[in-house]
């Protein structure tokens, strides 16, 4: 109780802290910011204190002045910083998915910079579509008719489920019922457009007579999910997309896939799994299919969606669409990343997500010495280093079960558990995530950019000396 007060007592006082910090700035900081993080750091040790005291010790005025510019210096730093992705997981969602090529990157700047033809038509002077910046391009690179693009994936599989099931059944297998991470579950997702759901089939079986069955006056579509993140081993069988179309046609009905990852080409050449390009459901004769832009793709975030015109045309008039719309820096760039798919070698070779994906082992395992070489001498006696091969994941959702051999550069701290190595990592100035397992922590080389390797390698050896 006394301990208590005392530290309550001895906490200091806003305005004399001021001008001590004001003075120390030498006015670089805005007076209020300095107030506002100053009383910031006080409350929440006063809060301390109430839940703990026994916890707590009375600062110094040296160590209080150290924590408010802490406080301030934490408040101007970007709250998006840069990180290393050392997870080896390609489409990492929460480190944000795809890097962009650099013409992407260039186009972005430009239109950030500069007043553009953004839904202006410079043949006639009139108001023009944003949409036809891409449009042709998705056409020639998948061999749709008609294309639309939104915000993301999510809001593609909406907008096309509420222009055309709303009130309406849209049959769908049971094994195809997804949760995409993020709480975007494809029975919420058809609730929400007013659409309702129908299942057919079994979890690892669906069969053209099962969809055959649940067709009724109200069905308006057929749908295929892309099972991106989990996979069906074993007894299973699927209606085909070919199949699919020749049962809708018979009773007029929509065809629709999510694609999810939508890859414009077959990986599996590069050792990844089979998965159906875009190209091919389109050709298929599926009348509607949504992908994004920022998973296998490697654009920015969007939801592109492509078929027929008489379809696409249809969604575009869809009020929806107006409050999905995307804004002029994703089209920007998803114009620029398009553009490289003409020339598939190239697109192999700039856009950094492919070039992740399909880089060769020798590649890898060259970085990870590299990286292995500069850091090695400096943390001798402080932690083990080593380099080995390990497994990399697609990430997005994509291919769950296929592991992509890579190499890591493995630390075994000596005076840090691995926990607390993670931790401080993350801390970092630019945070260095890699991943714990096994007993080591692992920095998986094949997310990491040649660019960075020596910043990386910097970083490591100033935390350990
Ligand atoms: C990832 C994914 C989505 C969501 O796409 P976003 O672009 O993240 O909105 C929807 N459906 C499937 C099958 C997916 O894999």
């Amino acid at each position: 109780m006394e301990k208590k007060k005392t530290l309550l007592r001895s906490l200091p006082k806003v305005d004399e802290c001021l001008n001590r910090i004001l003075a120390q700035l030498s006015g670089t900081v805005p007076q209020f910011v300095v107030k506002k993080c100053i009383q910031k750091c006080i409350d929440q040790e006063r809060l301390a204190i109430l839940e703990n005291p026994e916890s707590r010790i009375s600062l110094s005025n040296d160590e209080w002045d150290e924590l408010f510019i802490d406080t301030i210096n934490e408040k101007y730093d970007y709250n998006l910083k840069c990180v290393y992705n050392c997870t080896g997981v390609v489409i990492h969602t929460n480190l944000g998915r795809s890097l962009l090529p650099s013409d992407a990157v260039h186009q972005l700047s430009r239109a950030g910079s500069s007043y553009s033809n953004l839904e202006f038509d410079l043949r006639t002077g009139k108001r023009g579509t944003r949409y036809s910046l891409v449009e042709e391009i998705i056409c020639d690179l998948t061999g749709a008719e008609a294309a639309l693009v939104v915000n993301n994936n999510a809001a593609a599989v909406m907008l096309v489920l509420d222009t055309f099931a709303k009130g309406k059944e849209v049959i769908v297998s049971r094994g195809q019922l997804v949760e995409i991470g993020g709480s975007f579950r494809i029975p919420d997702v058809m609730a929400k457009s007013g659409a309702h759901l129908v299942e057919v089939g079994a979890t690892n079986r669906t069969h053209v007579k099962d969809y055959k069955a649940a067709i009724t006056d109200e069905t308006a579509m057929l749908l295929r999910v892309h099972t991106s993140n989990f996979k069906i081993l074993g007894f299973t069988s699927d209606v085909s997309p070919e199949e699919m179309v020749q049962l809708a046609r018979e009773d007029s009905l929509i065809t629709m896939e999510d694609l999810g990852s939508g890859s414009l080409l077959d990986l599996s050449r590069f050792g990844l799994v089979k998965e159906p390009t875009v190209q091919e459901v389109v050709k298929a004769g599926i009348d509607v299919v949504t992908f994004s832009g920022d998973k296998l793709l490697g654009g920015p975030q969007a939801g592109i969606i492509v078929g027929a015109k008489d379809i696409i045309s249809q969604i575009k008039k869809n009020p929806l669409n107006r409050a999905l719309r995307i804004d002029k820096f994703t089209l920007a760039s998803l114009e620029a990343v398009l553009r490289i798919y003409y020339d598939i070698p190239k697109a192999l070779q700039q856009i950094p997500t492919l070039k992740m994906l399909t880089v060769d082992i020798s590649e890898l395992k060259k970085r990870a010495q590299r990286i292995s070489r500069r850091i090695k001498q400096h943390l001798n006696g402080m932690c083990d280093v080593q380099v080995l091969p390990v497994d990399s994941k697609v990430g997005g959702g994509a291919m769950p079960d296929c592991n992509l051999p890579s190499y890591g550069v493995i630390l075994k701290p000596h005076e840090y558990s691995l926990h607390s190595l993670e931790d401080s990592f993350r801390h970092l100035e630019i945070p260095i995530i890699g991943r714990v397992e096994n007993e080591r922590y692992v920095l998986d080389v094949r997310t990491i950019q040649d660019e960075e390797v020596v910043g990386l390698s910097a970083a490591i050896i100033s935390f350990f000396s």
